[in-house]
This record gives structure tokens, sequence and C-alpha cells, in this order.
């Protein structure tokens, strides 16, 4: 096994009197279905502030791990905390500063964008009127502002998951997860989500953890994780783990970490 490691982040701790703490910090998890192992003793620390892309192939254990994350399942083996938060311990606090897109689609179709939005906001405890404000300057930011009253099913696909990282990002999460949220987008859409969320992070510091298979997402300044088989592969910045791993791209190293797998990503 190959491991760039990640910044220590104690290290600027004793330069700097105030510590920088990890947007997420994954410490030995581990979760199985059954007798099916999903995750096998996994550590990874999402840096605050920065983009950091979760690598893996189809049941790599993705979206077992986000469901961990958000607390969709009980962590029962490790600990996982958000900004210094641990999840199982104070869930109100770890949550609210997370913000979510899950794999699937989660937005009421027959309700308009600006309900969809509206919604959610008022779940967060975020008055009406603070509420509606948010959610017209983020259809802004997306461009879909003259489409606030419509149905969302008169939304093409691309449209729909921008709709669903604004409504993510409505009550000013810091750190922001999200499943694969490119999956079935035509290119022109995957990038207009890649620059709507890379421009989160420069412009806002918002922490990001991005789960996909496909490698194009991945840009050198990124971080990584690579998660195979349920096992943290390697984690780091890009060129860190290109280098360990002795590859000469990502895709090469990708290659060597796991082994030459079956169906490296696209
Ligand atoms: P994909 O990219 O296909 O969504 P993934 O990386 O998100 O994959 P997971 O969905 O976390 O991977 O799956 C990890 C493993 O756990 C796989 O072997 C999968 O079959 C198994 N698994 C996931 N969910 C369940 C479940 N609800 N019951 C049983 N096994 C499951």
């Amino acid at each position: 096994m190959s491991a760039a490691t990640i910044a220590d982040p104690t290290d600027d701790a004793a330069r700097d009197p105030a510590p920088i703490v990890p947007a997420i910090a994954v410490h030995g998890v581990s979760h199985a279905y059954g007798a099916r192992k999903a995750l096998d003793n996994v550590s990874l620390t999402v840096p605050a502030s920065r983009f950091t892309a979760l690598l893996g192939l189809n049941g790599a254990g993705k979206t077992t791990l986000f469901s961990l994350i958000t607390r969709l399942y009980d962590t029962r083996q490790g600990s996982i905390d958000v900004l210094g938060h641990r999840v199982s311990r104070e869930p109100g606090e770890a949550l609210r500063l997370l913000g979510v897109v899950f794999q699937a689609r989660t937005l009421d179709l027959d309700i308009s964008v600006m309900d969809n939005l509206l919604y959610p906001a008022a779940l967060h405890g975020i008055g009406r009127r603070e509420a509606r404000q948010r959610a017209h300057a983020a259809l802004q930011e997306i461009d879909l502002v003259d489409r606030a009253r419509e149905q969302v099913r008169k939304l093409s696909g691309g449209q729909m998951r921008r709709i669903e990282i604004a409504r993510a990002l409505l009550h000013q999460p810091r750190v922001l997860v999200l499943d694969e949220p490119t999956v079935g987008l035509d290119v022109a859409s995957k990038s207009a989500i890649l620059r709507q969320v890379r421009a989160l992070v420069r412009e806002r510091g918002v922490a990001v953890l991005w789960a996909t298979h496909l490698l194009d997402e991945v840009t050198p300044g990124d971080a990584v994780v690579v998660l195979h088989r349920g096992r943290v592969l390697a984690s780091g910045d890009v060129a860190d783990v290109v280098t360990s791993a002795g590859g000469t791209d990502m895709r090469s190293a990708f290659i060597a970490l796991t082994g030459g797998a079956p169906e490296a990503p696209a």
C-alpha cells in the first residue's frame, strides 16, 4: 500500500495559536451489511477550505461512508468528526455544519423550484423572509432565478442538480459533501456543476468532499482519497499520491494502487 499523507494539522498548531481543525476527520471506521464488509478500518481527513475528491469504483464504499458521515447509519466502529464535532455525540452541531447532496435525486418534482428551497430552509430554522432572500440569491448565482416559480419536473437533470446544491447551501454550512453529483449528466452540465462547487471552495472557503468514479473530475490542485473495496489505499495532495504510487498521473497512479482494477475510472 502506498499512502501520501495529508499535512498533519498538529504541525500548524505548533506555529499557530488557532489550531486548524479538519473539515471532516474519519478514524478507524468499519461498516458491514450482514456478512459483507463495506468499509474496513477507514481513516481519512478532509482539509478545511479545500476540494477533496473521494475516488473509487462502483462498490468501493463511497455511499456507505457518506451515510455514516450524514448519520443515516450509526457509526458502530471508529469515529467521525465534522469540524471537531463528533457525529455520534453531537449530531445536531455536526450536521448543522454540513451540506449534503445525495446520489439519488431528492427534489420534489411537483412543487416549484422556490418551494423546494423554502421547505428545507424552514426545517433548518431559517425564517421565511431570510429564506426567500437566500433562495433568490442562490438562484441568481446559478442563473435560474427566472425559473423560481416553475415546477421542478420541467427542468433538466443538470439544472435539478444545481438546485440541489443551492439547497444544500441555504443554511450556510462550512462543509459540503456530494455523492457522485454528476452521474447521468452531459458534459456541459457536469462542468457547470464542477465550476459551481469549485467556486464555493475558492470564494467562500467551503470544504468539499466530492465522491466520484471519474478521474477527469480530479485536478492537480485537489486533495484526493483513493477508496477501493472498502479500504483507503492512498490520500493526500494529488501530486503526492501520484508520486508515492509511482505513477505519472492520477490514472496510472489509480491503476498502480488498485493493482490494475478491472474497471479503472473513466
Ligand atoms: P457506487 O459507486 O456503485 O454507488 P459505492 O462506492 O458508493 O458504489 P457502496 O454503495 O457504499 O459503494 O457499497 C459498498 C459495498 O456495500 C458494496 O459491496 C455494496 O454491494 C454493499 N452495499 C451497499 N449498500 C448495501 C445494502 N444496503 N445492503 C447490502 N449491501 C450493501
